[in-house]
């Protein structure tokens, strides 16, 4: 990407009405646009961060199975069938009828706030034996809930990200050994994402799916809106929703913290609450039908970035984490002068698949170098003045340690 092609510009001050400071830092420095409350595009700088962090997620899950993409929009009779019709009161609904339609017909329509409800039918026009079980399946798409306070940017949005994965079952005992292998495939992703440390596995509530616990991931931060009670040595914790004598006696060693903690994923027995409520069955080697074992493993991609950056950033310093920065390299130009030689690295570079951007924007070298600290690039390249003059170099910084190299261009090239 060439910088100067980027339609947005950072703002001289903060916006107003927002209380969070990522929303703030991500609205001012042009990462987001605030639609309205709980509802942001999300920019082309901040896109790239969201895709690195969904990747990431990918690349984890994909060593098991495979992506798919529901629809977001849903018949109003697939929430009926399963009975949440009534039951979610986040559940947005709309209908297709509008003052100058012709269709007036009175169709109503769900905009879905997760899955369960529509991939159950779909496992279930494929699967007819024990031999086509366990299936998994999953998604990363838009989400909506009509959340009472979207508050903290998209901490909580109206509209935000999730990947959600569905898994379904012959036996209880596959059903557990997939479920314990999610949370170590969790507790992967979060590490990677660099908050491992901060990640908590927390016993929370089953909900009406099942009287066993579900297990949330939830990270320590100021901004969240859960109580939890964290034991570091074990890396457990329980949340306060469940916080009990039952719950603190499986942990008898624990010295518990209570803190606020955002939650990150959430891991999910079903049972066969979906499975019978749409009638799916299969014959089992003893020829005998039984409904399949459901689980569902959700992340918030969104919420996580969120969280990163609130964790992390400081005012000098936005995206932290190296794996998740815009670009892993900026080339910057200083002056017209070098221009050119600087567009000939950036155009190497790229060719060769580096994750490579180039300010090339008509302005001075500190808003340059300013901006560039502040997003957070890796490694920055800066072209210009005496060091090209005399040696073709350029010089190499490191954003983390500020150490500087000088090096030839045509070394980089190469
Ligand atoms: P919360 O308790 O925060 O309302 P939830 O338990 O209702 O979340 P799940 O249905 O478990 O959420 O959704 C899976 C994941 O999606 C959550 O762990 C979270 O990371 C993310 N998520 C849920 N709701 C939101 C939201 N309103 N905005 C952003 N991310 C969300
Ligand atoms: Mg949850």
């Amino acid at each position: 990407m060439k910088l100067s092609t980027l339609f947005v510009k950072t703002q001289k001050q903060d916006p107003s009405g927002e209380e969070s400071i990522n929303a703030k830092l991500l609205i001012r420095w042009g990462f987001v646009y605030k639609e309205m409350a709980g509802v942001y595009t999300f920019l082309p700088l901040w896109l790239r961060v969201l895709h690195k962090i969904e990747n990431i997620i990918r690349k984890h899950i994909n060593t098991v199975w495979t992506e798919l993409l529901m629809t977001a929009l849903s018949p109003e009779e697939s929430w009926v069938r399963t009975g949440r019709l009534e039951t979610i009161d986040v559940l947005m609904k709309t209908s297709g009828a509008n003052e100058i339609s012709r269709n007036k017909s009175t169709n109503e329509y769900v905009l879905n706030c997760t899955h369960e409800d529509m991939i159950t039918p779909i496992v279930k026009s494929y699967v007819n034996s024990y031999k086509d079980l366990p299936v998994h399946a999953y998604q990363i798409q838009n989400k909506f809930r009509n959340e009472a306070r979207a508050k903290s940017g998209i901490l909580r949005g109206r509209e935000f990200r999730m990947k959600d994965l569905y898994s379904f079952h012959a036996t209880e005992e596959d059903f557990e050994q997939y479920y314990d292998h999610m949370k170590t495939v969790y507790a992967d992703i979060f590490e990677e994402l660099g908050i491992g440390d901060q990640t908590y596995v927390t016993l929370a509530s089953g909900w009406d799916f099942t009287k066993r616990y579900s297990h949330e991931f939830q990270t320590v931060c100021s901004v969240g809106e859960d109580i939890i009670y964290t034991d570091k040595a074990s890396k457990m914790a329980i949340n306060q929703e469940v916080w009990n004598d039952e719950t603190k006696a499986l942990f008898p060693d624990a010295q518990w913290e209570e803190t606020t903690a955002s939650e990150v994923g959430n891991i999910f027995p079903l049972e066969t609450k979906f499975t019978k409520a749409t009638d799916f069955t299969f014959v089992d080697a003893d020829d005998t039908k039984k409904h399949p074992i459901m689980g569902s493993y959700g992340i918030g991609p969104s919420r996580v970035m969120w969280v990163i950056v609130e964790i992390f950033n400081d005012a000098k310093w936005i995206i932290r984490p190296k794996n998740i920065a815009p670009f892993e390299y900026v080339i910057i130009a200083i002056g017209d002068r070098w221009l050119e030689e600087a567009t000939k690295l950036y155009d190497t570079l790229v060719a060769k698949w580096l994750d490579v951007c180039i300010d090339d924007r008509n302005m001075g070298p500190w808003a340059k170098f300013a901006d560039a600290e502040l997003i957070g690039y890796p490694t920055q390249i800066i072209i210009g003045n005496k060091t090209l003059e005399q040696w073709m170099s350029c010089e190499v910084v490191d954003r983390a340690t500020g150490e500087k190299e000088l090096k030839k261009i045509a070394d980089l090239s190469l």
